[in-house]
């Protein structure tokens, strides 16, 4: 009798939206988890397609771009809105799409003006956003089996595929899967809003899209979606308790069996020693010594002495408070003062902050280098060169930053939240284990003792520190584990694929 063989594994058809990607449009770590998450996906044979506004600001001319639909109508409430399709591929090969609509997409920014005051249409924006998203499947005959929305920006994605494509012939087999990156931002505009999402305003109920009588976008995502995920373990567990929920907790909490925590991977290809194009030396965990050239290039390129014995200590990020740059600038001058180190920032973000930052090397000469903006280049630099890299945030979802130093063989010291508890093992005195220096309170005290510890381990237990550099180099930080770990969510959401009551458009539970 002929033998059947394991079944084959259904290739999946997946729409991911959202308001970022690397390298067209980036803020922060969502923009590099949807380049990679994405080229996984795709490496693995699904097809995956993303689609993305048409910011400004994506620069066409380095992409070969074609037009893929002009005009397309979107209807939002009773309006019918125009915008226009065009299609490129990430680095990775995935297509993606550019929703252009001039008047919600050809601005300064993202999210806010110059003056960092965000644009007061948001809502309006990113409801166009999600719900064009679905009407181009619809247009391009694009049959998903899975709808991946990420964040606010794109949380009404579930819900439009819900309240309005339930009996579609391309979209009603659709299941939908939320990511929450970020659970401090989720969307919260005056609820005149509502009536261009078009939702109804018999969903604007206290379960669903209302929070102290405005929208939440973010809240509509955690209704309609058939998972959630967020993006690590640690994570998920702290957005159902009430400090980590920033007042989402019960609702979350009411879908925690359709929760889960995915960590995510690290894009091998342009965050490497071995293979970075960026840094001036390239290195591995075999052969190390490229490491000291980039550490005096990131000297030289700070205004530092170049000295490959002096400990280093690195930090990069948004200056935002969650990040804890408040508790660094209230600790770096007696670091500066009293231990035998330099240290460099990077960022941009608050004003008092990035003033502070910007100030620091002229007041520590020879001790402190900052540079305030957004560079590739010199995170690059910063993640190679350094010997620490500082993260000590309030609160952090999953992280990129501490995994790629650890990568880099340059030792995160963070504060033991989130994705940062996740992914970095502490330091044991004992037997030199681990791959960073954790710690508990968030208050300057617990940050400079741990910052003393880690520079203590630099100059007196150097044994230690190889070891350390070497552990953390080998740790598996791929994005094919994480990849597998969302198809498995996918799955999920298809099987367990929920449907409104018609009548009433509520789930029973
Ligand atoms: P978040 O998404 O909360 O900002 P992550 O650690 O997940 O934090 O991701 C941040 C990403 O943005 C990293 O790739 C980091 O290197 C990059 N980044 C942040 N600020 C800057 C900056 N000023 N210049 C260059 N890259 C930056």
């Amino acid at each position: 009798m002929k033998k059947l063989g394991p079944k084959p594994e259904k290739k999946l058809n997946i729409l991911m939206v959202s308001s970022e990607m690397y390298p067209f449009a980036k803020i922060g770590g969502l923009a590099d988890v949807v380049d990679s998450l994405s080229g996984a996906l795709k490496n693995l044979g699904h097809d995956v397609r993303v689609v993305l506004p048409r910011y400004s600001l994506i620069d066409t001319s380095h992409y070969s771009v074609q037009p893929v639909l002009e005009p397309m109508g979107v209807w939002m409430g009773n309006k019918e809105e125009w915008c226009s399709v065009q299609q490129t591929h990430s680095s990775h090969g995935v297509p993606v799409y550019f929703i252009e609509h001039t008047n919600f997409f050809d601005r300064w920014g993202l999210y806010h003006d110059s003056s960092m005051h965000d644009y007061d249409d948001n809502p309006v924006r990113f409801a166009f956003l999600s719900r064009a998203a679905l009407q181009l499947c619809k247009d391009i005959g694009f049959k998903p089996d899975i709808v991946h929305a990420n964040d606010w920006q794109t949380a009404l994605v579930p819900a439009y595929l819900k309240v309005w494509h339930w009996n579609d012939q391309t979209l009603g087999a659709a299941a939908s899967l939320l990511t929450i990156h970020n659970i401090a931002y989720q969307g919260i505009y005056p609820k005149s809003h509502l009536d261009y999402i078009g939702l109804g305003w018999h969903n604007f109920t206290e379960d669903k899209l209302e929070s102290y009588d405005q929208v939440n976008l973010l809240k509509a995502g955690v209704y309609y979606s058939d998972i959630i995920t967020a993006v690590s373990p640690s994570f998920a567990r702290e957005i159902t308790e009430p400090f980590g929920g920033f007042g989402l907790a019960p609702y979350i909490s009411r879908r925690k069996n359709d929760l889960i925590g995915i960590i995510n991977g690290i894009d091998y290809s342009i965050w490497s020693p071995q293979q970075d194009k960026s840094i001036p030396a390239n290195y591995s965990s075999e052969n190390i010594s490229g490491k000291v050239i980039c550490k005096k290039e990131l000297q030289k390129a700070f205004d530092l002495p170049q000295d490959e014995h002096v400990a280093t200590i690195g930090a990069i990020g948004r200056f935002v408070e969650q990040k804890g740059f408040h508790l660094i600038a209230k600790t770096i001058e007696s670091i500066l003062q009293n231990m035998h180190v330099q240290f460099v920032i990077l960022g941009t973000g608050d004003r008092s902050l990035e003033d502070y930052f910007g100030n620091l090397p002229v007041r520590y000469s020879g001790k402190a280098g900052s540079y305030i903006g957004f560079d590739n280049y010199r995170a690059h630099l910063i993640t190679a060169g350094s010997d620490f890299f500082l993260m000590p945030s309030l609160f952090e979802p999953c992280g990129l930053n501490q995994m790629y130093s650890q990568h880099y063989g340059t030792l995160p010291i963070v504060r033991a939240t989130g994705g940062l508890d996740d992914t970095v093992e502490n330091y044991n005195e004992k037997d030199g284990s681990g791959t960073g220096f954790k710690f508990w309170e968030p208050t300057p005290n617990a940050l400079y003792y741990t910052i003393g510890w880690a520079v203590s381990t630099y100059y007196d237990r150097p044994d230690h520190l190889k070891q350390m550099i070497d552990r953390a180099m080998k740790k598996n930080f791929s994005w094919e584990k994480s990849a597998s770990e969302y198809l498995n969510a996918y799955k999920l959401a298809m099987r367990n694929k929920r449907y409104l009551d018609s009548s009433n458009e509520n789930y029973y539970w």
